[in-house]
């Protein structure tokens, strides 16, 4: 495999698997599930760590390791293992790094099945779990316990694009011998590096602006090569693996990642400044605007605000819904991050089942829209949304 050696965006088109006896160009799709050896001996050495030689898909592939080698250049992380989906990265995060009896001190604005893991499930394996304001970091050590293990965030924060300064979280932790996870889905690595500000392990779901086109599922887990190595023993045996043929579609869509976001995010600010004074919206959010609240700390560390834009409608819950039924172009789907230019309406949707003072509390207010700005022409997303909003009051 070649080195990351170049520049990102050099690294993600030239990271690639070792040559075949053909000689191909681009990477082949090695569908195996295992892998063979010449003697006994070299399967021996191959068992006991000896050689580079994969065993087994669930432990190891050339297109996942390509994958896998990808992110760790992107991300200037160590080492990774990716698996079959984000909610599998994030559960093998939680699940190989802590143990029971720890405690986990996580920002509530996150993402809703994350949310489901930690008060569901963590709790049910003795791991206890205190949230915080994610707008108000200095509250967290206050949260730190003896037996606090894991600091974990997203920023920006799925779906109320909150932002919170991981140096000031990663200070915490160090203080603490606490492990920083950074769930970097919404800034994906090339807006944002949260290793280079002091986090210890990064979360991703591949699904959404890695994949950028909503073909497939996926998930990776990067960071110190300690950690990882933890995240890989338990992965190894419990068998989340990403598929060679997922891997093989993420790594070359990750050929394109930096122009892709580098288009979201034009298009996604010019969507946000366009309706900043319409009528019928109360505020907007992205991070790039002036007017987000953590505006400073997003200019500080991400290079651009990404393909997320919300906004709240002034009619509340039932503008809402027939905002989303008035569009044209952009598609009603649970995905984001995709070619195509997505709308959401949480309130009516995914997260339906919370009382209004729940949903605040992960800050979803009812009126609030979801749009992931996709590649299609600016003018073209925004008219759309436009008259939307005109039949929304
Ligand atoms: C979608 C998402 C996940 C889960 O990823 P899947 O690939 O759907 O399992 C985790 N975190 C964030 C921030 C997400 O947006």
């Amino acid at each position: 495999m070649e080195k990351d050696q170049y520049r990102p965006e050099t690294n993600a088109v030239r990271i690639q698997t070792e040559k075949t006896w053909q000689m191909e160009h681009s990477t082949p799709l090695f569908l195996t599930s295992s892998f063979t050896y010449d003697s006994a001996e070299e399967m021996r050495a191959t068992f006991a760590d000896e050689t580079d030689n994969n065993i087994y898909t669930r432990f190891s592939n050339p297109n996942v390791d390509e994958f896998v080698q990808k992110v760790c250049a992107l991300e200037g992380a160590e080492a990774g293992f990716a698996t079959a989906s984000g909610m599998s990265a994030v559960f093998a995060s939680f699940m190989a790094l802590m143990n029971a009896g720890d405690h986990l001190v996580s920002a509530s604005s996150i993402f809703g099945s994350t949310h489901t893991i930690i008060t569901k499930f963590l709790p049910k394996w003795g791991i206890e779990y205190s949230y915080f304001d994610i707008n108000k970091p200095e509250t967290v050590e206050a949260l730190i316990k003896p037996n606090t293990k894991m600091i974990f965030v997203e920023t920006p924060s799925n779906p109320g694009l909150e932002i919170v300064d991981m140096s000031v979280l990663a200070a915490i932790a160090n203080k603490h011998n606490v492990i920083l996870n950074v769930d970097n889905c919404f800034a994906t690595p090339v807006l944002q590096r949260p290793i280079e500000q002091g986090a210890h392990i990064v979360t991703h779901s591949a699904t959404k602006w890695m994949d950028g086109q909503g073909r497939v599922l996926g998930g990776i887990v990067v960071g110190r090569k300690d950690l990882i190595k933890e995240v890989h023993t338990f992965c190894r045996s419990t068998g989340p693996a990403m598929s060679p043929f997922n891997a093989w579609v993420l790594s070359k869509s990750l050929e394109t990642l930096h122009i892709r976001m580098a288009r979201h995010s034009e298009s996604a600010l010019s969507l946000a400044k366009a309706l900043e004074n319409n009528p019928h919206i109360s505020w907007v959010k992205y991070p790039m605007l002036e007017s987000h609240p953590q505006h400073a700390i997003a200019k500080k560390q991400m290079s651009a605000g990404g393909g997320i834009v919300c906004f709240e409608l002034k009619g509340g819950l039932q503008s809402g819904t027939r905002f989303l039924d008035a569009l044209k172009m952009l598609t009603l789907t649970a995905n984001l991050g995709d070619s195509r230019s997505i709308a959401s309406h949480p309130a009516s949707t995914t997260h339906a089942k919370l009382t209004d003072a729940e949903r605040a509390q992960v800050g979803i207010t009812p009126g609030m829209i979801r749009i992931s700005v996709g590649l299609e022409n600016a003018q073209d997303i925004l008219e759309d949304i436009l008259q939307a909003l005109e039949q929304s009051k």
